[in-house]
């Protein structure tokens, strides 16, 4: 997508730090972070969100979560982490284009606020 910051970055048009990268999948560094680690982890194909997925979409969110399992452990996230995803307003999703958060390094509370 020509407007979408996150579809930019994947393609490298603006700089990011670079966590992990494949076929399908790119992982960055939050500008931003709310934790110690706080990595991203967008599929590089356009999806504005969660609520956009399909069954077909499964192989490709089993590559996200595999990406962000085997990030969490070269981190050393052994005592736990949370990986998360904002839907919509509500949920204060701010860039419309899927994202999982990786957030580890502290202790996390419970709901999240
Ligand atoms: O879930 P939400 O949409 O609120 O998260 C967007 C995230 O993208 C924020 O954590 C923000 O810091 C991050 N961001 C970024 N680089 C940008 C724009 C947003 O890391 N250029």
């Amino acid at each position: 997508m020509d407007d979408c910051i996150f579809c930019k970055i994947a393609a490298g048009q603006i700089p990011s730090t670079v966590v992990y990268q494949d076929e399908d999948v790119f992982a960055f560094r939050d500008l931003n972070p709310q934790a110690p680690e706080h990595i991203l982890f967008i599929p590089r194909r356009h999806l504005a969100s969660m609520a956009e997925l399909t069954p077909a979409d499964g192989p490709l969110l089993a590559s996200i979560f595999t990406a962000a399992k085997n990030v969490a452990h070269q981190l050393g996230l052994e005592q736990g982490y949370r990986f998360v995803t904002n839907v919509g307003p509500h949920a204060g999703q701010s860039v419309f284009h899927l994202h999982f958060h990786l957030l580890g390094g502290r202790d996390m509370t419970w709901p999240p606020g």
